[in-house]
């Protein structure tokens, strides 16, 4: 070992941190000249006999770093221009990460000659194992918020869209690259657009930090081709870094509603006919009591129904009905309800309309049907005859119950039957 030699290996074994000196052996190949315990435990342990310096680079250095380390060594004697690289070591007790500095070391001042080379290392795998846990965590949320059933939308304290989940891509029809950045505005209906930045401030300022958007009311998006989506809302806050980041959780309710709407409709529909049933009737007609002033009602009964279905069936009993049913659908105004009260009862409103008006139209029908001036496509091609009485009532002025107007038109309807049936009879 020469004098140089063991002095440079003094003053490298003191450093607390990788070093070594790397240089060019009589025969211009890299040799390391010197270094601490440090770099040997980075590159794997000392080779055997490795005290002896100069040792060769190749055989310190493990193959898969060799020669990204050679080519920072290389330019760093070219042009004399320190370099930095990060690289991992893979040792009995795992992958180790070093960020290396080599910078170039002239003997003497102002000589533009580079002799060696002062590599320091850097011990870095804590902070990349937490760069690479950060990455796991990052690409697990992602593929969480991908897999994503409900759509799902993150805004910024400007309210512009950061995050746009591909359900929402799906939901909404737009791509995310072309509504991140975009004000979140862009996916609602116009008449909301203008109290929303209101509403997300509001919820800003709020102790709550997610709530449910309000369930009374029916919300909307606005899908790319101008549709109205209808959608159920959970919102949430974070607070990043003293920014409030918003994240709205959005679910499709289109198949919800419509079947929302469809047993609705049924609740409210005889089966059979395809009226308004006696619920719906009278919800209707109590709101009409309020608006209208001047209506009037008609309750009407078949007459001897019990012997068309003894004589022809009950399913020409039931064609009958359906029958019936389209008569006064045909016949009745646009403003004009008609109801199946039930069995073979059927019920009539008319608003605007006072008793003798009523009596007017209720006789028409009655004539209507007494001589089958009707179009209807008979089941088995041959049309049933049948006559029907009417009971007519008008609404008293400050009268509420649509019931006691009805109970009126009932003993009218009594009163035409007990008089010989196939007849119109008034309160
Ligand atoms: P009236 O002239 O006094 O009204 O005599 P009616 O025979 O019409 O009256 P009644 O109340 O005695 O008989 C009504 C019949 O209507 C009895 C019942 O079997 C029949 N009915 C009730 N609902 C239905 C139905 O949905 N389909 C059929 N086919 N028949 C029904
Ligand atoms: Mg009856
Ligand atoms: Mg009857």
């Amino acid at each position: 070992m020469t004098d140089w030699s063991s002095s440079i290996q003094e003053l490298v074994d003191g450093i607390a941190a990788s070093v070594a000196v790397v240089g060019r052996d009589e025969a211009r190949a890299l040799a390391i000249a010197a270094c601490n315990d440090d770099f040997f435990e980075m590159t794997g342990g000392r080779p055997a006999g490795a005290r002896r310096f100069p040792v060769p680079f190749d055989t310190m250095v493990p193959s898969y770093a060799r020669r990204e380390f050679r080519e920072k060594i290389q330019e760093c004697f070219n042009t004399g221009v320190a370099q930095e690289i990060e690289q991992a070591y893979d040792l009995k007790d795992g992958t180790h990460w070093w960020r290396l500095s080599l910078k170039p070391l002239r003997l003497l001042a102002g000589s533009t000659e580079i002799h060696e080379i002062l590599v320091t290392g850097l011990d870095i795998t804590p902070k990349m194992l937490l760069t690479h846990e950060l990455e796991i965590s990052t690409s697990r949320f992602r593929s969480v918020v991908d897999a994503a059933y409900d759509a799902i939308i993150t805004i910024d304290q400007q309210h512009n869209i950061t995050l746009f989940n591909r359900a929402a891509e799906y939901l909404f029809g737009y791509t995310q690259d072309e509504v991140i950045g975009q004000p979140l505005t862009r996916l609602l209906p116009e008449r909301f657009r203008a109290r929303h930045d209101e509403y997300v401030n509001q919820f800003a300022r709020s102790p709550v930090n997610s709530r449910q958007m309000d369930e009374r009311n029916r919300i909307y998006g606005l899908h790319r081709d101008g549709t109205l989506l209808p959608v159920e809302i959970a919102i949430s806050k974070i607070n990043v870094n003293g920014l409030i980041e918003f994240t709205a959780v959005i679910r499709d309710i289109a198949d919800r509603i419509h079947l929302m709407d469809l047993l609705q409709k049924q609740a409210a529909t005889d089966e059979l006919t395809g009226l308004p049933n006696r619920r719906a009737f009278t919800d209707t007609v109590e709101n009409l009591f309020r608006t209208t002033e001047n209506i009037s009602l008609f309750i009407l009964d078949i007459d001897h129904f019990k012997k068309v279905n003894d004589t022809y069936g009950h399913d020409m009993g039931d064609e009958v009905l359906k029958a019936l049913a389209e008569v006064g659908r045909v016949n009745s105004r646009k403003m004009d309800i008609f109801a199946r009260l039930g069995g073979e009862e059927f019920v009539g409103a008319l608003p605007g309309t006072d008793l003798e008006q009523a009596y007017a139209i209720a006789e028409k029908l009655r004539g209507v049907i007494e001589q089958q001036r009707f179009e209807y496509k008979w089941k088995n091609g041959q049309a049933t005859p049948f006559t029907v009485s009417i009971g007519v009532a008008a609404r008293q002025p400050g009268e509420h119950e649509v019931g006691t107007v009805l109970k009126r038109a009932d003993e009218a309807l009594y009163r035409a039957k007990e008089g010989g049936r196939n007849r119109v009879m008034t309160e």
